[in-house]
């Protein structure tokens, strides 16, 4: 109530104002899920139901909250990217975390019997933590969206191969990290493709390359544009009308939010939707 001689505890609240002008990444993770996998009987080293839920979630998300451009996810995490100029919450970090993981879980509660229809919750359910961080050039934003990415690629190839002496090699866990101990990415291909027959390049891309989600606006054919490496020495995109700047917004808003397995460590990615970044 206003003015109430309790109000002055107000003041002992932190500001947590995100740095202006910068890309603001919000990565949840799933508590637990190492436990929560076994519980639920979730297929190794990949369940796709697990996948699919977690893209689910993330797609209404992203159509809940239009501020963020981009998404990207794996295993039991995923990134979402508001745009630098976004200005929900002004910045602040708990809100923005705190809104983005409850609305995350709470879709992922939602469409979980979608997609485990003879699976029950029971407590505890899943939940997941947050952080933001904010990266101030594209470049640093697309090293980072690079870096989970490859961490994808790391692990999968890992979890794949192991999985892979354990599922059709007969070997226990033990034997299999022991197998694997101190193995090149070379080696791990070999390991499958000489003693299963199995091409590791055939793995289906969502495990490969983990989930991007994004609006699905028009395409940008390569080469008609400014390539990434003259954009990347430009200190800002060119600048936008106000206006402009406002009816793209609202368009890009009501695009069909999509989730595809692609590359985005390659420039073409970027390059085909530059929209995205600028
Ligand atoms: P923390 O609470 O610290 O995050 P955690 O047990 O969730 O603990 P992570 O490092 O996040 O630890 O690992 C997530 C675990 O869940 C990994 O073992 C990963 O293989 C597993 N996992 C996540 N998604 C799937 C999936 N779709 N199919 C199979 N396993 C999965
Ligand atoms: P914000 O997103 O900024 O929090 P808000 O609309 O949620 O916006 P609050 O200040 O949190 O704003 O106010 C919550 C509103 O919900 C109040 O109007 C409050 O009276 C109403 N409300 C909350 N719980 C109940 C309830 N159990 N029964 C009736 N009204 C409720
Ligand atoms: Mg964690
Ligand atoms: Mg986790
Ligand atoms: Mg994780
Ligand atoms: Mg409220």
């Amino acid at each position: 109530m206003a003015n109430s001689k309790f109000e002055y505890v107000k003041r002992f609240e932190q500001p947590d104002q995100l740095l202006p002008n910068t890309w603001i990444v919000v990565r949840l993770d799933g508590r637990g899920f190492t436990k929560l996998c076994a519980k639920y009987g979730f297929e190794k080293p990949n369940d796709r139901r697990a996948l699919e839920l977690m893209n689910m979630a993330a797609k209404a998300v992203m159509t809940d909250l239009p501020d963020i451009t981009i998404g990207y996810g794996v295993s039991d995490e995923y990134s979402f990217v508001f745009h630098k100029t976004c200005s929900l919450f002004e910045r602040r970090a708990s809100k923005l975390v705190a809104t983005t993981v409850s609305t995350f879980t709470a879709y992922y509660i939602h469409f979980w019997p979608t997609c485990f229809p003879d699976v029950p919750l029971s407590s505890p359910l899943p939940s997941f933590d947050g952080r933001a961080v904010c990266y101030p050039s594209v470049q640093n934003l697309r090293d980072y969206m690079s870096w989970r990415q490859v961490d994808c690629h790391i692990n999968n190839l890992y979890n794949t191969t192991f999985w892979t002496l354990i599922q059709l090699g007969g070997m226990d866990a033990k034997e299999a990290e022991k197998a694997l101990a101190g193995t090149l990415s070379a080696d791990k291909n070999e390991i499958m493709f000489s003693r299963f027959n199995i091409n590791y390049n055939n793995e289906p891309e969502i495990f490969k390359k983990g989930s991007v989600v994004f609006r699905d606006y028009e395409l940008v054919e390569p080469g008609s544009h400014i390539v990434a490496e003259e954009a990347d020495d430009l200190a800002e995109p060119v600048q936008q009308s106000k206006t402009q700047q406002e009816t793209d917004k609202k368009r890009r808003a009501k695009a069909r939010v999509l989730v595809d397995h692609l590359d985005i460590i390659k420039n073409d990615f970027w390059d085909r939707r530059p929209w995205l970044l600028s």
